[in-house]
């Protein structure tokens, strides 16, 4: 070889290797030879960097679909295990409250705590399976609210009631203050049902033994339906505060912690309450207690009778 010409590759900013011609002869190659050996040169490393950007692009969205699918398949494996559980639970909880009734009245007081125990562990089993019902459901995106006709006095009250063998067995009082006349309102019944169980069964075991739960329901003078629930336990530090409605966020807190609990409740509470077209906010002070706050918009208020 007597004379050659030979320009670098660049792949990524880096040297990739040499492209080039070569002859026999001496001083073959022109000065115009040079410079378009350069660009090819050049216009090689460009294809090659505008094909490496498009397998990238095609590795990221391979990995993004399939990322969707293991989701969309855990969503459905979520979904149809807690519809499973929740039929078998309905019924514990219905024998359950059968039992308690004692029509025959030949429970001794010690099978009626048990029976107690059934009901509260059932009822604990039961929020946990819906929010994760509420939670398979909100990932599927398909939360939709089944709206009827109902009074939320009612709803209230029948929160309360059920979570009378839990607050009995910590010895908590649960104050209700309601409109005597039916809150009437076009919602979904269950689920606001099931977003107040959610702050009431925390307000019950973030608080001592003892203490006392407030739950409130108001129609406000600019006729937005306010739902609060009080107490006077251990409080949230506000540093945790601003993540509280993140999905499966707990505090960290070894009283907290002592608790049964999955970080869901307060996040399918939001979940509910939004759908709804309404908001829901959280006040703490460590030490003092919590209250968390829920206002629905006046649109879903009916003409009270
Ligand atoms: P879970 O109670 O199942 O852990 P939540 O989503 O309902 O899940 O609550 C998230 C976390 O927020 C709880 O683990 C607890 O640390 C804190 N928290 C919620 N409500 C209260 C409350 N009333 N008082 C103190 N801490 C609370």
């Amino acid at each position: 070889v007597k004379s050659a010409i030979y320009s670098p590759l660049v792949k990524n900013g880096r040297f990739a290797g040499l492209f080039g011609i070569q002859s026999k002869g001496a001083s073959t190659y022109s000065e115009a030879d040079r410079r378009l050996i350069e660009r090819i040169c050049s216009q090689i490393s460009g294809a090659v960097a505008l094909l490496e950007e498009q397998e990238q692009k095609k590795r990221i969205e391979a990995e993004r679909t399939d990322l969707e699918e293991n989701q969309k398949a855990r969503s459905e494996l979520l979904g149809s295990v807690a519809h499973e559980l929740k039929t078998p639970l309905t019924s514990v909880l219905a024998f359950g409250e059968l039992l308690r009734r004692d029509r025959d009245g030949n429970l001794s007081s010690r099978q009626i705590q048990q029976v107690d125990a059934i009901r509260r562990n059932g009822r604990q089993l039961e929020l946990l399976v819906s929010d994760l019902l509420e939670l398979a459901r909100g990932e599927a995106g398909e939360f939709q609210l089944n709206s009827a006709e109902v009074d939320l006095s009612d709803v209230v009250r029948k929160v309360v009631a059920d979570f009378s063998p839990s607050l009995a067995s910590r010895n908590q009082m649960a104050q209700v203050e309601a409109p005597a006349d039916p809150v009437m309102c076009m919602a979904d019944g269950p689920r606001i049902g099931q977003a107040l169980s959610n702050l009431v069964s925390n307000a019950s075991k973030y608080s001592d033994h003892g203490t006392r739960i407030e739950v409130s329901l108001r129609r406000n003078p600019d006729q937005m339906i306010a739902l609060t629930v009080r107490d006077h336990g251990f409080g949230i530090d506000s540093q945790s505060l601003s993540r509280i409605f993140e999905k499966f966020y707990r505090v960290d807190d070894p009283r907290t912690r002592a608790q049964p609990g999955t970080g869901l409740g307060l996040h399918v509470a939001k979940l509910i309450v939004e759908a709804h077209g309404g908001e829901i906010g959280i006040e703490s002070a460590v030490g003092e207690g919590t209250t968390v706050r829920i206002t629905l918009p006046r649109q879903i208020l009916l003409e009270s009778e």
